[in-house]
């Protein structure tokens, strides 16, 4: 009759081997949330968007291409006829960040953002008017649809690079910022041809 205490005992020599191992082979990937943060990916579709007025010739596609009808636009035309848009909000309560708004943009003018914490007690604090969409301090635009962007972003922890001893984020060790101003990949569409696009 086998003796159960030896089997026992054995079990949790194999279980407490196999936590030593993970120990000490493995990168801790529990991080203290909130004073520290894995970097996310990339191409992360992040709870916001990113708008660039100086990019933007309010032509209206994002809105239009828009499954929920989150993009109200309003536009006026200047004096050397081009388009500007007066009104330009977004409602991040109703969005699903499909991306489609992005996708759709002939002047690369609209961007996924980066950031995942948007909770809020009010709904309505969650339409954001054409002021509070440019980048700025943690809405910051994403490499998703821009690979302009991409290039400048740090790698993702963890999943698909390995590691995270240098890409956590501590107050010490802030993100950093990538250029909201950086140049679109595509050429095909010069300042000229985008106030061309505005004159209705
Ligand atoms: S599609 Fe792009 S350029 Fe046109 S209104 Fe939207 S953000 Fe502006
Ligand atoms: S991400 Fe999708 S749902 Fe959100 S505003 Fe853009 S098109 Fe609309």
């Amino acid at each position: 009759m086998p003796d159960n205490r030896i089997s026992l005992g054995q079990g949790i020599l194999k279980g407490l081997a196999l936590t030593i191992k993970h120990f000490i082979s493995r990168p801790i990937i529990t991080v203290q949330y909130p004073e520290e943060r894995l970097v996310t990916s990339r191409r992360i579709r992040g709870c916001d968007l990113v708008w660039d007025s100086e990019r933007c010739t309010a032509c209206c596609t994002c809105a239009k291409s828009c499954p929920q009808g989150n993009i109200h636009i309003e536009t006026k035309v200047r004096p050397d006829n081009t388009r500007e848009a007066v009104v330009f909000e977004i409602d991040h309560g109703r969005s699903m960040f499909c991306g489609l708004c992005v996708e759709s943009c002939p002047f690369d003018a609209i961007h996924m953002g980066r950031s995942y914490e948007r909770a809020t007690y009010n709904r309505d604090s969650l339409v954001i008017p054409k002021e509070k969409l440019v980048a700025q301090g943690d809405r910051q635009p994403s490499g998703y649809f821009r690979p302009q962007f991409e290039e400048t972003l740090p790698p993702q922890s963890l999943l698909i690079y390995g590691g995270k001893s240098s890409e956590v984020k501590t107050p010490e060790n802030p993100p950093p910022q990538s250029p909201a101003t950086a140049a679109p990949v595509s050429e095909k569409k010069e300042p000229a041809e985008r106030e061309k696009v505005g004159v209705k």
